[in-house]
């Protein structure tokens, strides 16, 4: 269903076919807002997670604004955060003013450890926010004793893990507050979209609440009524019906997106092996449904501009946040997350991509490195 090169691209939106339909049925039900598609959505993720209540909401972004306030963290408060992720996952701390404490990763991973978690936690810190990077989960459970002492919560970023597990455990059920992303990208889309795994009925209650601008009535009995209540501040936050049907057919079929992900992540490994002065980022794929294949590679830049001077779609995921400009007032010596930073590369990655695709990045991949060092 592509009509473009696939290694052309970095990541892109996979279809089955039957959203499209979804997608009239929704706008001919003439009902576009939150309503019973975008509940029936939430009933269908939770049975898939295993959780029992689950919140949808417009992204990640939302759903981690929300997270965050339901942890109690507010203006003056610290949360732990790595500087490796995207800038959306720093935005959602300046949103409820809080400040980020920027954490440093483990070089494998790219994610943070409980011993990086640890070094970065002063007394002011409220929560933690771990980004589950490449679609891999993050345990920080031999600290989870330490954290209620102290009260942190931790507020789990993986938009990149919708379907990885933690052991047996599909994240979102592990006990922390969890954000997805359902944007274009991620491993499953809704075009655009999000939700929040609450732990509570209480949180659940307030999640709703936060997401439909501070009104508790859902929109079947506000519908009958002649008025409703406001009950707090809140936002306009809802998942709306057409996208949620896009989520729906895509929910159906993640089973052959698991499968697609997992097979081209090891088809890039094979690929990759014996390729000398490349290094992968563990996804752990054995658990993970992996969301891209990173690499690590010296002279970068070199790499980068040779690959996509032959229509390879490289990107860097992420620039680091901590030197940005809108963060560098909370700038710290992160020695991994600079070194890692100018070394990172990350390769198309996206479902429809075939082995002979592989084959091909792989070896304008090797090219690529015989020429940056030559250069
Ligand atoms: C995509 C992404 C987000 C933001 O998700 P949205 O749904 O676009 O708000 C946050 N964090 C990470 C790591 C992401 O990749």
């Amino acid at each position: 269903m592509t009509n473009f090169d696939p290694v052309s691209r970095n990541a892109a939106p996979f279809l089955h076919g039957p959203e499209f339909a979804a997608v009239t049925e929704a706008l001919q039900a003439g009902q576009y807002g939150h309503n019973t598609a975008t509940e029936r959505f939430e009933s269908e993720l939770a049975q898939f997670l295993g959780v029992p209540q689950v919140v949808a909401v417009s992204s990640c972004t939302a759903a981690l604004h929300v997270g965050l306030l339901l942890a109690g963290v507010g203006p003056g408060d610290e949360v732990v955060v790595p500087s490796q992720t995207f800038c959306a996952t720093v935005q959602a701390i300046l949103m409820t003013g809080a400040h980020p404490r920027f954490a440093d990763i483990d070089a494998t991973t790219l994610s943070v450890t409980s011993a990086t978690v640890l070094e970065a936690i002063t007394p002011r810190t409220r929560a933690v926010v771990p980004v589950l990077y490449g679609g891999r989960a993050v345990d920080l459970g031999d600290l989870q004793r330490e954290l209620d002492e102290r009260g942190i919560t931790v507020v789990e970023d993986a938009a990149h893990a919708f379907g990885s597990r933690l052991g047996t455990i599909r994240v979102g059920a592990t006990g922390a507050l969890t954000a997805f992303s359902f944007g274009p990208i991620k491993n499953l889309t809704c075009g655009e979209g999000g939700a929040l795994i609450p732990r509570t009925p209480a949180q659940t209650d307030r999640a709703r609440t936060l997401r439909l601008l501070g009104v508790s009535q859902s929109q079947a009995t506000r519908i009958r009524s002649t008025t409703y209540d406001v009950d707090t501040f809140g936002w306009r936050y809802h998942l709306s019906a057409l996208h949620a049907a896009i989520g729906s057919a895509q929910l159906a079929r993640f089973d052959a997106i698991e499968t697609a992900r997992k097979t081209l992540w090891r088809a890039y490994a094979r690929a990759l092996a014996d390729l000398d002065g490349v290094t992968m980022v563990d996804v752990d794929v054995e658990h993970s449904v992996p969301f891209n294949c990173v690499v690590r590679v010296a002279k970068r830049d070199s790499v980068f501009q040779f690959m996509r001077d032959r229509g390879i779609g490289v990107g860097v995921h992420y620039p680091p946040n901590h030197t940005q400009p809108a963060f560098a007032q909370w700038s710290r010596p992160l020695p991994v997350t600079e070194a890692t930073a100018d070394e990172i590369m990350s390769l198309p990655f996206h479902p429809a991509m075939t082995e002979p695709d592989v084959a091909r990045v792989a070896a304008t991949l090797r090219d690529a490195i015989a020429y940056s060092r030559r250069s």
